[in-house]
């Protein structure tokens, strides 16, 4: 039996610091239910681990269905009652105060962030992809000559008329998806910018069919952009850690940005390392020892499943308790921020309660630590009103 959460865990609305768009139709639960896809997914692999357990304890419910409920059966309920109902349920039984979606992986018919936080009844801002602003600017045509001017002038642009509409709370780095985390710390000279970008430019390959630029995956481009988002001194956030088979995972781990986080140190711009899994340990570590980094689990939270709370209390050792925030990361399924959030909860009372029963925390510090992991963290990292 799942122990009963701590009441004012139950409570607490939760600010989702890293999330993506949900599928405004359809959704194959079993194709998005984790990072495989291709020939590792399907065929009922993805329903055979602990996410696929914990999705099919936790998410029937809500569908009407007993707990357990096969795979098949859910499916169908799922297609039968439409996306718009599968949404309004589960995202209404998020307890979601706020979320800051990363809008920069949209490849059509995602509810935006205002629809989704709607949905939530939570508050919405935009997180900003780096990389994106450079390939809109790529896509006008705009040669290297000017291009570092050009990338500043249209970042800056981006975060003052936010696209979707809701305010720009800070900007992504996908980094760890085009060259890894190894990345210098010096600022790049804007000749370098200009020389790098000219390499990028004439590459032959698209990324993205006709009329799309070449696929971005330049170490001194990358590094330029985070620094152009220090200046406008947004928090950063770093895809770190697990993801799809597009990244090298071993060039992950976010002791690789060692040199950068020094470097960023004096910018004095929030760094926030997102998922982190298998190297929460790490990110624990660096959230200790540099003042600007903080950390979170991220999507590991649903797909670890009922290890959740052996995984948060792995994050927690080295991590300053103001220092962590929630996120589910969220993409495409409405379930997905329900198991974030509930998977969470029942992480973070766990936690708390073994704190409680070894008596080296008081019950109002356990109340305190739970706004603060909650929601305090990144309202003050991100200085979201309210
Ligand atoms: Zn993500």
């Amino acid at each position: 039996m799942v122990p009963p959460l701590l009441p004012f865990v139950a409570a607490q609305p939760l600010t989702d610091h890293h999330c993506h768009g949900v599928l405004r139709s359809g959704g194959d639960v079993e194709a998005l239910l984790n990072e495989a896809d291709g020939a590792a997914a399907g065929g009922g692999l993805a329903f055979d681990s602990l996410a696929g357990l914990a999705f099919r304890r936790w998410c029937p419910a809500l569908l009407d269905l007993p707990a357990h409920a096969t795979a098949e059966d859910y499916q169908a309920r799922r297609d039968a009652l439409g996306a718009a109902e599968v949404a309004r349920r589960f995202l209404g039984e998020c307890g979601l105060g706020a979320l800051c979606m990363d809008t920069g992986y949209a490849p059509g018919g995602l509810l935006s962030p205002a629809e989704t936080a709607g949905l939530a009844g939570a508050a919405a801002f935009e997180i900003v992809r780096l990389e994106q602003v450079a390939e809109t600017l790529a896509a006008a045509g705009t040669g290297p000559a000017g291009f570092a001017d050009a990338y500043r002038a249209a970042l800056a642009e981006r975060v003052a008329s936010p696209a979707p509409g809701v305010p720009v709370a800070g900007v992504k780095s996908i980094a760890a998806y085009r060259v890894g985390l190894a990345l210098d710390g010096r600022r790049p000279a804007d000749a370098e910018v200009a020389a790098a970008a000219a390499h990028w430019l004439a590459a032959g390959e698209t990324g993205g069919g006709a009329g799309a630029p070449p696929r971005l995956a330049d170490e001194t481009l990358h590094r330029f952009f985070i620094w152009c988002g220090a200046d406008l001194g947004l928090p950063i956030q770093f895809h770190v850690g697990y993801g799809d088979r597009d990244i090298d995972l071993h060039k992950c781990n976010p002791l690789l940005l060692t040199d950068l986080l020094r470097a960023l140190d004096p910018a004095g711009v929030p760094v926030m390392l997102l998922h982190n899994y298998p190297y929460h340990r790490e990110a624990g570590y660096l959230a200790q020892v540099f003042p600007h980094v903080y950390a979170d689990l991220g999507l590991a939270t649903h797909n670890v499943g009922s290890r959740a709370p052996a995984v948060l209390a792995e994050a927690l050792e080295m991590a300053p308790l103001r220092k962590f925030l929630f996120s589910s990361d969220a993409y495409g399924l409405p379930e997905l921020y329900y198991l974030g959030t509930l998977l969470f909860r029942q992480a973070l009372s766990r936690f708390l309660q073994a704190r409680l029963v070894v008596d080296d925390m008081s019950y109002a510090d356990a109340e305190r630590v739970t706004r603060l992991i909650a929601t305090d963290n990144a309202r003050r990292a991100y200085r979201l009103p309210g």
